[in-house]
């Protein structure tokens, strides 16, 4: 059988930084485990804007769709501030997820004991918190018709449109129950169905969606204001959390504060099932470039290194794999080896960049 196979894209800023730590890390999954994984590297972003005058050239995203995932670093930096909108390195990002359909975004906000202290939150309300808010990605009022801004009589009318189609709707909740099947069988869909229509629909083919094909899945429905007072009351009760593209854009980043540190946020966008059975995938940090810090040595790889597990688990099938990556991640933290952003006032082992990915493979 084929190796799986990765594309690599590195981007910008602290991207490669971070992503050096991770192919180091799949040198070890070659030379200690046994498992080679077909691994291509190419530009995106600033970094391809440089060589080819585009943030992502044609045979990248060639490439990007023929391969089991694509794990990307980050795009952007003060040196491309000024280019035209049309070649920013941010398109290059917002061309493969386009082109990819990724229309399922999963982002994890797990809370690892020893860094329960970063959090807003009490110790006890996220200590082992560990649940994926899953965000619809491509549809919704950042993209729904009409929209604009317009002229009524004499004033400025400001106009975006919620639209969901039934198979929009249906599609991602597919991605959230499959995901449940896969952790704790749980999923609570958030909209607002008592004042919204969209919502109405989205409740109702969330619920068709359970009762024919996961009527194993235990689901629940919250209105979205509801569900943000309660992620931020007793975040544990959830599991896996399905929600539109704009509540889901709100929602996963007051939960990414739950957990403390940017630099500690994984995140996978996932699309149609390929030949394969596995979704098209695209795994990245939820952090950006990071320009301050670049080239420093300072970045924390552990995000893009999360993001790396996350490919292991829903693109390659290797759930013991990921665990292992895991476990190793959170025995660092507990020896208490602290990346400069994740050094608090009881101090630690400080480390740089390489120096923590050393030590998550020694781990
Ligand atoms: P973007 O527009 O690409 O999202 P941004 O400026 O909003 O960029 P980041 O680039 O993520 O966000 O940086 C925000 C802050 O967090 C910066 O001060 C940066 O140094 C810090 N930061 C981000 N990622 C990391 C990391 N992996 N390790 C340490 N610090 C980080
Ligand atoms: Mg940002």
């Amino acid at each position: 059988m084929a190796n799986p196979s990765l594309l690599i894209l590195a981007g910008d800023g602290i991207g490669p930084e971070v992503m050096a730590e991770v192919k180091k890390i799949i040198g070890w999954f070659d030379a200690k485990r046994g498992i080679r994984f077909d691994v291509s590297e190419d530009l995106v972003g600033g970094a391809a804007y440089d060589v080819h005058g585009t943030p992502l050239h044609d045979s990248t995203m060639a490439k990007a769709q023929e391969v089991d995932a694509v794990l990307l670093g980050a795009v952007g930096g003060p040196k491309y501030d000024k280019l035209d909108f049309s070649v920013k390195p941010e398109r290059g990002l917002l061309r493969l997820r386009k082109e990819m359909d990724l229309f399922s975004n999963l982002r994890p906000a797990q809370c690892f004991d020893a860094l329960a202290d970063f959090s807003s939150l009490k110790r006890e309300v996220v200590a082992g918190l560990d649940i994926v808010i899953v965000r619809e990605l491509t549809s919704g009022v950042y993209f729904g018709e009409p929209r604009g801004i317009f002229t009524e009589g004499n004033e400025r009318v400001g106009i975006n449109t919620q639209r969901y189609t039934e198979s929009e709707i249906a599609r991602v909740a597919r991605s959230a129950f499959e995901l449940a099947r896969r952790r704790n069988n749980k999923v609570c869909s958030m909209e607002k169905a008592n004042v919204m229509e969209s919502g109405i629909l989205w409740r109702e083919v969330v619920q068709e969606v359970h009762d024919k094909e996961y009527p194993d899945v235990e689901l629940s429905h919250m209105y979205a204001d509801a569900g943000a007072m309660q992620l931020c009351r007793w975040p544990k009760q959830f599991d896996v959390i399905v929600t539109d593209n704009l509540f889901g854009d709100l929602l996963s980043d007051a939960a990414a504060m739950l957990t403390g540190s940017l630099g500690m946020l994984p995140s996978a966008s996932l699309g149609a099932p390929m030949a394969n059975g596995r979704p098209k995938a695209l795994y990245e940090p939820v952090h950006g470039s990071a320009p301050d810090i670049a080239g420093q040595g300072k970045a924390n790889p552990i995000a893009c290194i999360l993001s790396f597990a996350m490919a292991l688990r829903y693109s390659f099938d290797m759930g013991a794999e990921a665990d292992r990556l895991e476990k190793a991640v959170e025995k660092v933290l507990a020896d208490g080896v602290r990346t400069a952003d994740l050094m608090g006032p009881e101090g630690g082992v400080p480390v740089s960049t390489s120096g923590m990915g050393d030590a998550v493979i020694a781990a």
